[in-house]
């Protein structure tokens, strides 16, 4: 460990990420304050490798040495200003959508029990049951790590788009370190999603209020995700690929009934039923196994490393190309 100026750096050290592999970086240091941020880019560039920040490492998937200088965002605070919601990059986001509903405040119940943190949530635009954030962001505060200057940006400037930001375009360039969320006070719909409708249809509650759309949300997740603390996963590893018209056409003749949800003039074919339908839930690949309730999580219970994981990601792409012709995308960040 090595005291830099204000904040403390561990060198080679490893760090934590939900799925659970052996992975140690060059240097290891948390933010607390801006000052450490600005401390830890004059570290990387006096060293001469990247920057990397990172949240709670959820939906990263990292090779054993990473030569770069890891900024763990540590950075806190929540405060509720009328209808908006401002947040410190490092606050756990489902904290945040607790605090924005036990506040009356509407937008991001859907995306309750997402894991990670609140800065990371933007970089792939998470989304949920038909919300994404990209709805209820206004504004963010990034660090340009280059110029060195703390600058904020509009919605408008982060080119979202399903699962998709400039914080992925161009990766290396900005550290989140704040996000402004403008919420609502009325009364939210109950998501469109057979899931939820099934929920609440059970339970004979046609027009649920918000806490009890967030909890069955938690309730949903908790049925069909494994809890990375006790089998270590990123949730949803894949991207749902969208395809054309001509595509689904071709698609529905040769396998029937393929399910598909048009968005504009794009159909996105769930990417959990094609690697569902090659048998691959509940199986293992090598060390890997496809998680039994949903097909899209892969999972690491027995040590597997990150070469075992290239393996298991590969045989599902060719297996998916293979009987579809349809060349599927990780969602997850792999730092290979
Ligand atoms: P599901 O209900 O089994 O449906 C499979 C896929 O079909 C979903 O990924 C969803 O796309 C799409 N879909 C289903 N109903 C739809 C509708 N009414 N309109 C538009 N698209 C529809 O999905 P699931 O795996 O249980 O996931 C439920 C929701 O939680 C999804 O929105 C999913 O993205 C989200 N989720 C995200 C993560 C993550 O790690 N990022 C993990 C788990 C679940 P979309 O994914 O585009 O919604």
């Amino acid at each position: 460990m090595l005291c830099y100026l204000n904040m403390v750096v561990d060198k080679n050290v490893a760090f934590k990420n939900s799925f659970a592999l052996e992975s140690r970086a060059s240097f290891v240091v948390k933010i607390e304050s801006k000052r450490d941020l600005l401390e830890a880019t004059l570290l990387a560039k006096k060293e001469g490798l990247p920057l990397f920040p990172l949240g709670s490492g959820t939906n990263i998937v990292p090779k054993p040495q990473i030569e770069a200088v890891v900024a763990v965002l540590a950075l806190r605070g929540i405060v509720k200003e009328n209808k908006t919601v401002k947040t410190m990059a490092g606050e756990n986001w489902d904290e945040v959508v607790a605090f924005a509903t036990q506040n009356n405040l509407s937008g991001i119940e859907a995306l309750s029990g997402i894991p990670g943190t609140a800065g990371a949530g933007p970089i792939q635009n998470i989304g949920a049951y038909g919300s994404e954030i990209k709805d209820s962001l206004v504004q963010l505060e990034v660090f340009d790590i280059q110029t060195e200057e703390f600058k904020v940006l509009e919605n408008r400037d982060c080119n979202f788009s399903y699962r998709d930001s400039i914080f992925k375009q161009e990766k290396g360039k900005f550290v989140i370190t704040e996000i402004t969320l403008a919420l609502s006070e009325e009364k939210p719909q109950m998501p469109d999603y057979r899931d939820v409708k099934n929920y609440f249809a059970e339970k004979e509650n046609s027009a649920p209020n918000m806490l009890e759309i967030r909890k069955a949300i938690l309730e949903i997740r908790k049925s069909k995700l494994p809890d990375p603390s006790v089998i270590p996963n990123c949730g949803s590893f894949f991207k749902n690929p969208f395809v054309t018209a001509e595509k689904v056409k071709k698609l529905k003749e040769e396998f029937g009934n393929v399910p598909v949800f048009q968005q504009n003039n794009l159909f996105k074919i769930p990417a959990g039923f094609l690697i569902d339908s090659l048998g691959f839930k509940g199986k293992k690949i090598g060390k890997i196994e496809i998680y039994k309730n949903n097909a899209l999580v892969l999972t690491n219970p027995y040590g597997a490393t990150f070469e075992d994981l290239l393996f298991a990601k590969s045989e599902i792409e060719r297996a998916v190309f293979q009987k579809f012709g349809i060349k599927l995308e990780a969602e997850v960040n792999i730092l290979e």
